[in-house]
């Protein structure tokens, strides 16, 4: 569905990508983790065309991704950005419309909202509250209710989890695992090494802009490296 082959990219002369190689299936969950820097926003930004490749390609159902982000919007790629990146001044309604914005009004959008509200009830309470009033969770499952109203058929997540209590945390991942049941593909980005492998079909370990790792999220999870590195488990510990 989506391969990105030997793509690098530069910030100036950065090297923030290094010949990343990764692709993802329909229907799976895809978990990228890594330490601060390794280079996952970028891969995701990179993705969603707002980063140009300095080299190598990423495909998209067989066709060329352009660099472009409303054209990568328009076939079906949305993205969850880290901090969520709301506008605060405006109410959750209006948040959750202009993630439909390349739509035109009907009666499906508002059947979106009743999906996004089944995921998220708390929103349905909130709806004519200002976004910049919400909770770090309530605003982080309005940030993924705001992409699901594009209808995407990949969404992207950078860090869904950040900041956020472990409860929280959970229920935001529990989330994302319910959106790939209802179709949709999941592409994240996580610091939260342990729960991130355990829901991922694949994985994707990235570390100075490289691909170190990859494997089945239980592969990767039982790797003594990432147990190390990322868990802060080691050889005998268990
Ligand atoms: P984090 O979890 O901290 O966001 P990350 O794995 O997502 O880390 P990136 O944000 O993609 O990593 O950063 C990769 C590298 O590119 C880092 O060395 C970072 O300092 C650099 N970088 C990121 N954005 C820019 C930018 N706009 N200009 C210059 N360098 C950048």
């Amino acid at each position: 569905m989506l391969t990105v082959d030997n793509v690098s990219v530069f910030y100036g002369r950065v090297r923030a990508l290094d010949r990343v190689s990764i692709s993802v299936n329909q229907g799976e969950i895809v978990s990228i983790i890594g330490p601060n820097g390794a280079g996952k926003s970028t891969l995701l930004w990179t993705v969603m065309g707002v980063n140009r490749p300095a080299s190598g390609s990423l495909r998209w159902r067989g066709e060329r991704l352009r660099s472009a982000p409303d054209w990568v919007a328009a076939r079906g790629i949305s993205m969850v950005p880290e901090r969520r990146r709301l506008f605060d001044n405006l109410t959750v309604r209006e948040n959750l419309l202009i993630g439909a914005y390349l739509r035109k009004w009907d009666l499906s959008m508002r059947q979106d909202m009743e999906t996004v509200f089944r995921l998220f009830p708390i929103l349905k309470e909130r709806l004519d509250q200002y976004a910049g009033t919400l909770s770090g969770g309530e605003q982080q499952m309005l940030a993924i209710g705001r992409a699901m109203m594009g209808r995407p058929t990949l969404l992207l997540f950078d860090e869904p989890s950040l900041g956020l209590a472990p409860a929280l945390a959970s229920e935001v991942l529990r989330a994302i695992q319910r959106i790939r049941e209802e179709g949709t593909t999941c592409l994240l980005a996580e610091q939260n090494a342990f729960k991130a492998l355990e829901m991922a079909d694949r994985a994707y370990v990235m570390n100075t802009g490289r691909v170190a790792l990859q494997g089945s999220g239980k592969e990767v999870l039982a790797n003594p490296e990432v147990r190390a590195a990322y868990l802060g488990i080691k050889a005998g510990d268990e």
